[in-house]
C-alpha cells in the first residue's frame, strides 16, 4: 500500500514538474515580448493620456489585488456558512460587499476587473453561438481599452501579475510589465513569490495574484486536506468528474461524493484563508498596511449541483453535463463572490442589501488613489453606488445566458434555450422558483437592451 501511495505521489510530482516546463515553454518564452509590448503601449498611451487623465494627480499608495478563483460568496463563515472557513477574511476591517462577477468564468470576468468594462465592451470573450470551450475561439482584450496596470504605469507604478490559472493572465497578456503563469502552484508559493517581489521594489506598485487552490484539481496541503473532517478517497473527488451527467445524480453514492467534494472545497478554503493571513502579517511587519490598498475578491463561484435539475431540463450544454463546475450558468453560486477592500481611506462597512460589480473595481481604485479621469467606465465607485442594474454575461458550454440584477429582482435570459425568468431573491434566495411574467419580461428586456449597448470606446491605440 505504502509503495502505491509513493508511486502516485511521485507521478503527481512528475506531472507538476512537466506542467511547469510546459508553462515556461508556452508562456514564459513570450514574456520578454510582452514586456516590450507593454513598454510600447505605455509610450503610446502617455502621448494621449492628458485627454483621459489628470496627469498632475499624485497617487502614492500601493495596490494589491488578490483574486481567489472559484470563491463562492456563501461559503464564507461571515456570510452565514456553518463551517468556520474564513476566520481571517472575516476579521479584516474594511469595506465588504457581495460582488456580481461580470461573467461566470475567468477570462472575461478578470478582464472586467482590470478594465471597468463589461465583456461585450472590453471584448475578451468566448465567441460563437452554441459554445464549446476552445482556446482558439477566445477574443483578445480590445486594444482600445486601457487596464488599471497601464493607467498606474503612467504614474510610475511597478506592475506585476502572477496567476495559477492560465486564462486569468491570458486575458490581460502584455498589459503588465512583469507577468507569470504558475499553473498548479499553491497559494503559499504564489504569495511567497509576491513577498520576494515586493521586497525588491523601490517605488509604488500595483500587483495582482490569482490563486488557483479552489479550482479543480483541488489538492490542498496535507495539513489542511482533512481540516473539517476526513475526505473520503473517492474516485475523481479532486476533479469535476464523477457525477456530471444528470442521470447519475441520484442515490447514496452521489450524495456521498457531493458531501465529500464540498468538504474538500471547504478544507481548501480554510487553507487559502490561512495563507492570506500569513501574507497580511507580512504586510504589517513591513509597515505596508498604512499605504497599501488591498482587495480580495474572485472571478466567479463554483457549482455543487445547486441547479442541476433546472439546468438539465431547460438549458442545452454541449457536454451533456449539469450542476458542476462553472462558466455554464448565471445563477448566484457562479456569479456572486465576496469583495473585501481594506487600506487607507476605506471605512469599515458590510453591505447586506447592495451588490457591487466586477466593473466597479477599477473606478473605485482610481478614486481612492485620487486620480481624476474622464473615462466612461461601465462601473462606478462601489462606495457611493446606488442600487442599479448589474449585468453578468458571456457563458460557455451552450447558448449565451445573461443575468440582470436590480436589488432583489433577478432576470435570467437565454434566447437560445428559450428561457426568460425572473427570481425574487427576497423570498427565493437560492433561485429555485423561476417566475414567468410577461409584464416583468417586457421591462427587463428593455433594460437588458440598454445595459448591453456597445460603448463607443474613448480610446484608440493602433496595435
Ligand atoms: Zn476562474
Amino acid at each position: 500500500m505504502e509503495s502505491i501511495v509513493e508511486t502516485i505521489r511521485g507521478n503527481v510530482r512528475l506531472y507538476k514538474t512537466l506542467r511547469k516546463i510546459y508553462d515556461i515553454i508556452k508562456f514564459g518564452r513570450g514574456t520578454l515580448r510582452d514586456k516590450k509590448h507593454f513598454e510600447e503601449r505605455i509610450k503610446k498611451i502617455s502621448f494621449f493620456s492628458e485627454k483621459l487623465l489628470d496627469t498632475s494627480s499624485k497617487p502614492d499608495k500601493n495596490v494589491i489585488l488578490i483574486t481567489v478563483d472559484c470563491l463562492r460568496y456563501d461559503h464564507l463563515s461571515s456570510n452565514g456558512y456553518p463551517r468556520e472557513t474564513t476566520p481571517f477574511l472575516d476579521s479584516i476591517k474594511g469595506y465588504k460587499a457581495p460582488l456580481i462577477a461580470t461573467s461566470p468564468w475567468t477570462y472575461p470576468a478578470i478582464a472586467s476587473v482590470h478594465t471597468g468594462f463589461y465583456p461585450h465592451n472590453h471584448g475578451a470573450i468566448l465567441d460563437g453561438e452554441d459554445r464549446k470551450f476552445d482556446l482558439s475561439k477566445l477574443k483578445p482584450l480590445k486594444g482600445s481599452v486601457l487596464t488599471l496596470s497601464e493607467i498606474l504605469a503612467l504614474f510610475g507604478y511597478a506592475t506585476y501579475f502572477n496567476s495559477g490559472i492560465d486564462l486569468a493572465v491570458l486575458c490581460v497578456r502584455g498589459r503588465f510589465y512583469e507577468q507569470k503563469l504558475s499553473s498548479l502552484t499553491d497559494a503559499e508559493h504564489i504569495l511567497n513569490d509576491l513577498k520576494d517581489w515586493i521586497g525588491k521594489q523601490k517605488r509604488n506598485f500595483f500587483v495582482h495574484v490569482h490563486l488557483k487552490d479552489l479550482h479543480e484539481p483541488i489538492t490542498p496541503p496535507k495539513k489542511f486536506y482533512n481540516y473539517f473532517g476526513k475526505v473520503k478517497k473517492l474516485h475523481k473527488i479532486e476533479y469535476w468528474g464523477g457525477f456530471q451527467k444528470p442521470e447519475k445524480q441520484k442515490g447514496r453514492e452521489f450524495e456521498e461524493f457531493k458531501e465529500n467534494k464540498i468538504l474538500l472545497y471547504d478544507n481548501t478554503l480554510k487553507y487559502v484563508d490561512y495563507e492570506l493571513e500569513q501574507f497580511y502579517a507580512f504586510l504589517e511587519d513591513r509597515g505596508l498596511t498604512d499605504n497599501t490598498i488591498l482587495i480580495i475578491t474572485s472571478d466567479h463561484g463554483e457549482e455543487f449541483w445547486d441547479h442541476a435539475e433546472l439546468e438539465a431540463k431547460f438549458f442545452h450544454d454541449v457536454r451533456g453535463y449539469a450542476g458542476v463546475g462553472h462558466g455554464h450558468s448565471v445563477f448566484n453560486e457562479l456569479i456572486q463572490v465576496p469583495m473585501i477592500m481594506t487600506g487607507p481611506g476605506i471605512s469599515s462597512k458590510k453591505e447586506k442589501e447592495k451588490s457591487v460589480s466586477g466593473v466597479d473595481v477599477a473606478p473605485t481604485l482610481l478614486d481612492l488613489l485620487g486620480i481624476q479621469h474622464n473615462i466612461l467606465f461601465d462601473g462606478v465607485n462601489a462606495f457611493g453606488a446606488k442600487r442599479r442594474l448589474i449585468l453578468s454575461e458571456n457563458t460557455i458550454h451552450g447558448h449565451e445566458k445573461k443575468a440582470l440584477i436590480y436589488g432583489k429582482l433577478k432576470f435570467v435570459y437565454s434566447k437560445g434555450d428559450g428561457v426568460a425568468w425572473t427570481f425574487n431573491l427576497e423570498n427565493d434566495p437560492r433561485e429555485q422558483n423561476p417566475i414567468t411574467d410577461d409584464e416583468l419580461l417586457e421591462i427587463f428586456m428593455e433594460k437588458l437592451s440598454r445595459v448591453t449597448l456597445r460603448k463607443e470606446l474613448f480610446w484608440r491605440v493602433s496595435t
